[in-house]
């Protein structure tokens, strides 16, 4: 049974879209596996991912499984009532983690907003009033609402609307004399992405995330993980902070979680989850049994050694190629980051030219993505077949010699 719409292009819109954003040429109506069609039947591959959340590539049977079976069966029921889906989902993040206690939301920004509520939440009880202060990275990316975007250490997603959440202190990434000497035992949390995203794929250095495990053990302050990119899988292991063995107080989940569909998670420790009583926090959406039954499926496919190993070695099928490319075109040298989560750093002579790169790319038949105006950003399915990436990085390099030439 096919419903007759009514047709609409990329020129609408223009028309009918508040101007927040600026979407490419071309409308993708279709997708399977690591590959993607476009209105007028072109093929793409797709690296991008939806920028690092569609971690099983497009309509992965599992997850169409476990959506098909749960819209035949119970969408929506609120909170007032819990659900089969998000207690199996719950337990199984529990057990994978650290994690005692979960919480569910719709987004990443939304789990970023609970997990920073929860940390002044709990100082506030422990300590008192005094204790607000939450620390985070130059550079960072948080999410879109008030709080976030005030945590967010980039100034141009936060100014222009009006008064931000105050307290809240900025330092270099990766700099831990820096940090050390912004902590005081006015600190509540200090905020960090083990893998700086948006801000250019940036790892964090081992002994950096230790230093503020230690520093914020000292002080009394919440170590909270923004793993709304780095999680699920995208590393190598389920989560990042998993790699380099330093465990945070609170994690943030969502992008990959999903693999799709939206939703959001914050973890945390039972002693610090008790904080959040009943009708502190919540949101109409959250746990709902669709995104759950979706999230669980995700779970079930990348918390395997396959999976998991398996990114690795897409990794260095990756990163060969890619820096025979920077080396070969002179248009980039290093290639940063972890698992299947890649940046490419434009070298002087490119600096500030990704999304031109982005549109040669998309021109040649493969989605790149950009982290600021100095990285190409490579996230794709974590579950990429080995000819897809030989393929798509075969077309990334045609538009290479392409711009190179011009
Ligand atoms: C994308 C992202 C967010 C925001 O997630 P939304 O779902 O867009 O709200 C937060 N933190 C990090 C690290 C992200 O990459």
């Amino acid at each position: 049974m096919s419903v007759q719409h009514d047709p609409v292009q990329r020129a609408d819109f223009d028309q009918v879209m508040v101007p927040n954003y600026a979407p490419a040429a071309f409308v993708p109506v279709r997708g399977e596996g690591s590959r993607v069609w476009d209105q007028a039947g072109r093929e793409l591959i797709d690296f991008a991912g939806g920028i690092a959340v569609n971690a099983l590539g497009h309509c992965h049977p599992a997850l169409v499984g476990a959506l098909t079976e749960q819209a035949n069966t119970l969408w929506h029921i609120s909170n007032v009532f819990t659900n089969e889906p998000a207690l199996r989902l719950a337990k199984k993040l529990i057990d994978a983690t650290f994690a005692e206690r979960v919480f569910f939301c719709n987004s990443g920004a939304e789990a970023n907003e609970a997990a920073f509520k929860l940390a002044r939440r709990v100082a506030h009880d422990r300590f008192g009033p005094e204790k607000h202060e939450i620390i985070a990275a130059t550079n960072s990316f948080h999410g879109r609402t008030l709080f976030t975007v005030s945590v967010g250490g980039q100034p141009k997603y936060s100014d222009g609307f009006g008064p931000k959440i105050q307290g809240i202190t900025h330092v270099p990434y990766n700099d831990l004399e820096a940090l050390k000497a912004a902590i005081s035992d006015k600190t509540c949390a200090v905020v960090l992405e083990p893998i700086q995203g948006e801000g250019g794929v940036l790892p964090a250095d081992q002994a950096y995330l230790e230093g503020a495990r230690q520093l914020c053990d000292q002080h009394n302050a919440l170590l909270v993980f923004d793993e709304v990119q780095s999680g699920m899988g995208r590393s190598g292991s389920l989560f990042t902070y998993q790699h380099y063995g330093v465990t945070p107080d609170i994690l943030s989940s969502a992008k990959s979680l999903g693999g799709g569909f939206p939703i959001g998670a914050m973890l945390t420790t039972s002693a610090l989850a008790k904080h959040l009583a009943v009708g502190t926090h919540g949101t109409t959406y959250g746990g709902n049994p669709l995104a759950c039954a979706v999230a669980e499926a995700v779970i079930d496919v990348i918390n395997t050694p396959q999976v998991l190993e398996g990114v690795k070695a897409k990794q260095q099928r990756f990163t060969r190629k890619l820096q025979q490319i920077g080396e070969q075109y002179g248009v980039f040298g290093q290639v940063r980051g972890l698992g299947l989560l890649l940046g490419c750093v434009l070298n002087e002579a490119w600096k500030g030219k990704a999304k031109a790169i982005l549109d040669a790319a998309a021109a040649e038949g493969v989605m790149v993505l950009q982290a600021g105006p100095d990285v190409v950003r490579f996230a794709p399915s974590l579950v990429v077949e080995d000819a897809d990436i030989d393929e798509g990085l075969a077309r990334f390099e045609r538009a290479l010699a392409k711009l190179t030439q011009a």
